[in-house]
């Protein structure tokens, strides 16, 4: 990838992200089934049996804006999705940026980065990286005459029903006035001066993200979990621009539709239904005049502002799980990132 730029114009961009196999995927001497032979293709080696039972590879090619490969860094990723978006929030615009995938695929790890405890952790996720640029963008001789005002915020969405980050999970409700303007009532909004100040916004709500669960069924798997950054003109306070950066819930859950337990299967169906609503209103992002199913779901209803008008912009990032045994998983993803935007 290195030499070519971004690509700036695209009102919507998606690409894909394959992770390496972990170790515990190595020593269970799993394949990886995923190659990326161009920066805009990734193959599916998908196996399949013969009539006479012999095992061949059958190879499923998709294309994409950009193709990161598993010796990409978080930074290269960046630089290619979410950091083009940063200059749509200053020209007055909205911006969202989605990671997308199964379980495991890599979408915290891409967007929060590899959280233990410490601050500095998410310093080499997107959350943090955006957060750099929007301060080098506010001190910049062509922004710093506007005065912005720069604020943060964080919430996660379980089972349609929002809760702050930034302030003990507390539930918030979600109102939508008579000009169709949608309101998280009582979202926490933290002015921040500093990106170290971002920082610990984002250490304290990856905190309160994880408390409480345990990894063999997290919660967190089941939310989609919304951080945003706004700018605000000085004053009036009237949003400038608005970046949200989404860590969606992963999509294999959709599928939990037929679980014995009712819960599981409510949670399932309320996910499966998002995403869908989600593709639809990515799809449409920049035509006029049309009903789009913004109310489908919590997700799409709070993100309603962010599909609307020329100056949007979105990026989606689909992260693959490369082994073997998470293949029809992958395909998923990747017809899914497919219909996003038909190339
Ligand atoms: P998800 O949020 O999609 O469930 P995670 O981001 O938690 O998945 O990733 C699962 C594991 O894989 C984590 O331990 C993470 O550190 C690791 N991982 C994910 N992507 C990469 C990558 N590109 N390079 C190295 N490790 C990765
Ligand atoms: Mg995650």
């Amino acid at each position: 990838l290195t030499g070519a730029e971004p690509v700036e114009d695209h009102q919507i961009t998606v690409c894909v992200r394959k992770r390496p196999l972990n170790k515990k995927e190595i020593s269970k001497k799993e394949v990886d089934v995923i190659s990326v032979p161009t920066k805009d293709q990734m193959i599916v080696h998908e196996p399949k049996n013969k009539v006479d039972l012999t095992k061949y590879l059958e190879n499923q090619k998709f294309r994409f804006d950009y193709a990161f490969d598993d010796t990409c860094t978080n930074e290269i990723v960046y630089k290619y999705t979410a950091k083009p978006l940063v200059q749509t929030i200053f020209e007055g615009g909205m911006a969202t940026c989605f990671a997308y995938g199964q379980t495991g695929s890599g979408k915290t790890h891409t967007m929060g980065g590899d959280f233990q405890g410490k601050t500095q952790d998410c310093k080499k996720g997107v959350y943090a990286m955006a957060a750099r640029d929007v301060f080098a963008y506010l001190k910049s001789p062509k922004y710093k005459p506007l005065n912005l005002i720069v604020s943060a915020s964080f919430f996660e969405i379980y089972s349609g029903k929002v809760f702050d980050l930034l302030a003990d999970k507390a539930k918030l409700r979600v109102l939508e006035d008579g000009k169709q303007q949608v309101q998280i009532v009582g979202l926490t909004e933290k002015v921040v001066d500093s990106v170290d100040e971002v920082l610990k916004l984002i250490q304290s709500g990856n905190q309160a993200r994880t408390s409480g669960q345990t990894s063999a069924n997290s919660n967190s798997s089941r939310s989609h979990a919304v951080f945003q950054i706004i700018v605000r003109s000085p004053g009036m306070h009237r949003v400038h621009g608005k970046f949200s950066l989404i860590d969606l819930a992963g999509n294999e859950r959709g599928a939990d539709t037929s679980s014995a337990n009712r819960q599981t299967r409510m949670e399932g169906a309320e996910i499966n239904k998002s995403l869908l609503a989600l593709k639809e209103c990515i799809r449409a992002l920049g035509m006029k005049g049309n009903h789009l199913p913004f109310r489908a779901s919590k997700l799409t209803q709070v993100l309603r502002d962010s599909f609307i008008g020329d100056k949007s912009r979105t990026c989606m990032i689909a992260m693959i799980s490369p082994a073997m045994s998470s293949c029809e998983h992958s395909l998923n993803t990747l017809r899914y990132a497919d219909r996003v935007k038909e190339l």
